[in-house]
């Protein structure tokens, strides 16, 4: 069994947090003099609850998961910067993660001055477990997974991440945002099994709130534990609370977007098929679309002059040639895939 006290740096072990106010009575009360709020301009007078109970709560029935597993961020970015600097010592630690994968795990790696090193996927963009269990070494306290990957748009499989999940002793995050539009189902049903796993989704994509910064992460609760002792007290407002707590009765609505989006995929892979320059379509299970071309750049800059802006990634591993491009409604690729055929 993984003691996850030892993998925390000292500092934060020994960290007396931050008490605020509102949290240091129990019981019920009326009138509150504590934390030098103006009693007038009521209900934005008052700080938000820091530990954003009600919204947990809605959150853990919706995830079938107990509100003590659930933290949540100012988006992903949040808690991906916080796991680094909860378990890695600036300078002597370091992480490992995927590569091609989401650029934000090496600007927190780098902001904290904590080595960050690749793993490279397969040609094809499959994971190879014992090539991210090599690269890691004692100093190694967090490993970084992403599934479905960006910018790749594949689910890593699962035999390889058990493999890396029963082989690895330090914290391993799979970062979920784009699970929703996936076919295989989250990890978040073994949350009770993998005391050092961390899953991040958000509220970012499926959802459509990517304007109102909230991200999720799921853990065991001693590591959500950290998380409340390292993060600021305040982090998620009163308006983000409330907002996503109503966002969440509308389930609903937000898998109509989802399938809405898928149905666009295929249609939009089916007609970039079409398309000669187009040397491959890469399968996806998120919302977007990798695909390679031979002049990645050219095509690029002759479509932002058309005003239609997709995503370059020829520069980084294992994509040359490539570009990303989101799923947008109908009339929006629709536009894309005219300016293609003209180029
Ligand atoms: C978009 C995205 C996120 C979401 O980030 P937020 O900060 O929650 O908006 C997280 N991880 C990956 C891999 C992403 O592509």
């Amino acid at each position: 069994m993984i003691d996850i006290s030892t993998l925390v740096r000292d500092n934060i072990l020994r960290l007396k947090p931050y008490s605020c106010a509102r949290s240091e009575y129990r019981g019920e009360a009326s009138v509150f003099l504590d934390a030098n709020e103006n009693p007038m301009n009521t209900p934005y007078n008052r700080y938000p609850d820091p530990l954003q109970e009600d919204l947990k709560e809605k959150i853990a029935e919706i995830k079938y998961i107990r509100p003590a597993q659930i933290m949540l961020g100012v988006g992903s970015d949040e808690p991906i910067d916080l796991v680094i600097r909860i378990f890695c010592e600036p300078g002597e630690n370091n992480m490992v993660a995927i590569d091609p994968t989401y650029g934000m795990y090496q600007v927190c790696a780098d902001i904290n001055n904590v080595e960050y090193r690749k793993a490279l996927l397969n040609e094809d963009y499959t994971l190879d477990a014992q090539r991210v269990l090599d690269m890691a070494d004692d100093r190694t306290k967090v490993l970084f997974l992403c599934s479905p990957n960006n910018p790749t748009g594949n689910v890593l499989n699962r035999r390889e991440i058990r493999k890396i999940l029963n082989n690895f002793g330090g914290i391993i995050v799979i970062d979920e945002a784009y699970i929703d539009f996936s076919s295989e189902p989250s990890w978040l049903r073994e949350l009770d099994e993998h005391p050092n796993m961390i899953i991040l989704q958000t509220f970012s994509k499926a959802w459509g709130l990517a304007a109102v910064r909230c991200g999720m992460a799921f853990a065991s609760e001693e590591i959500i534990g950290f998380f409340n002792k390292v993060k600021y007290p305040y982090n998620i407002n009163t308006l983000t609370q409330k907002f996503v707590y109503e966002q969440l009765e509308h389930k609903d609505r937000k898998n109509k977007w989802v399938k809405i989006l898928l149905e666009q995929r295929e249609l939009l892979a089916e007609k970039l098929r079409a398309i000669p320059f187009v040397e491959k379509i890469y399968p996806s299970e998120a919302n977007f679309l990798l695909i390679k071309v031979p002049d990645a750049n050219d095509i690029y800059n002759k479509l932002v002059k058309k005003g239609v802006i997709i995503r370059n990634r020829n520069n980084i591993s294992l994509c040359l040639g490539c570009l990303r491009i989101t799923v947008g409604v109908a009339e929006e690729n629709e536009i894309l895939i005219n300016e293609l055929k003209q180029l």
